[in-house]
């Protein structure tokens, strides 16, 4: 689920306050083009934004009862520390391992059956909130719910990849971005200069 239109309002109102909602002419790492781009450090380098949206994860996640919050490199370590400090609560984070995937390293530690609430920046195809569910369970935590900042998965406001991790999911702010292939893209039709990302 989404927070409802009143906190995709505000979430929305943040991001473009912190100038992460960016309109123009992008090619996306997907090398598909769109009219809007999201760049997540315009937001995380603003703690009162940034602040803002961690709250509304807390205050979803609170009645949950996690126990410990993790997050992913990069991002999610910022998006995990300030939903943790909201909540009480310890915040680690899953860093890519050798072996592939993510693990938790620097000595954090999860206790066996210890209720974990994973959180990250933005969700696009979901693999590194996966990479963290795994590194959960490995270390014997169990997977309590999975909230993002911004759902750009392509999901309405019950996100399709959220619905997917088997949790329940919340986004502040769920973002169904238009976009193209180059071959049919109208904004290269009309001629407008391309950043890429
Ligand atoms: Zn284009």
């Amino acid at each position: 689920m989404s927070g409802g239109r009143q906190t995709e309002e505000a979430a929305e109102g943040l991001l473009r306050e912190a100038g992460a909602l960016l309109e123009g002419h992008f090619q996306l790492a997907s090398g598909r083009h769109s009219g809007v781009y999201v760049e997540k450090f315009r937001l995380l380098e603003r703690p009162p934004q940034t602040d803002a949206l961690c709250r509304m994860i807390a205050d979803w996640a609170r009645e949950l009862s996690p126990q410990v919050v993790a997050g992913p490199t990069t991002g999610g370590i910022i998006v995990s520390y300030e939903v943790a400090r909201h909540l009480g609560l310890r915040s680690i984070f899953a860093e890519n391992a050798e072996a592939g995937g993510r693990a938790f390293q620097r000595g954090f530690t999860i206790a066996p059956g210890e209720r974990v609430l994973v959180v990250d920046d933005v969700l696009t195809t979901g693999g590194s909130v996966r990479d963290v569910l795994d590194a959960v369970r490995a270390m014997g935590g169990e997977p309590l719910a999975v909230a993002v900042l911004i759902d750009r998965s392509g999901g309405k406001s019950n996100g399709s990849v959220g619905a997917d991790f088997g949790v329940p999911f919340f986004s502040c702010l769920a973002l169904d971005l238009p976009s193209h292939e180059p071959a049919d893209c109208p904004l290269c039709e009309q001629g407008l200069p391309l950043t890429i990302t």
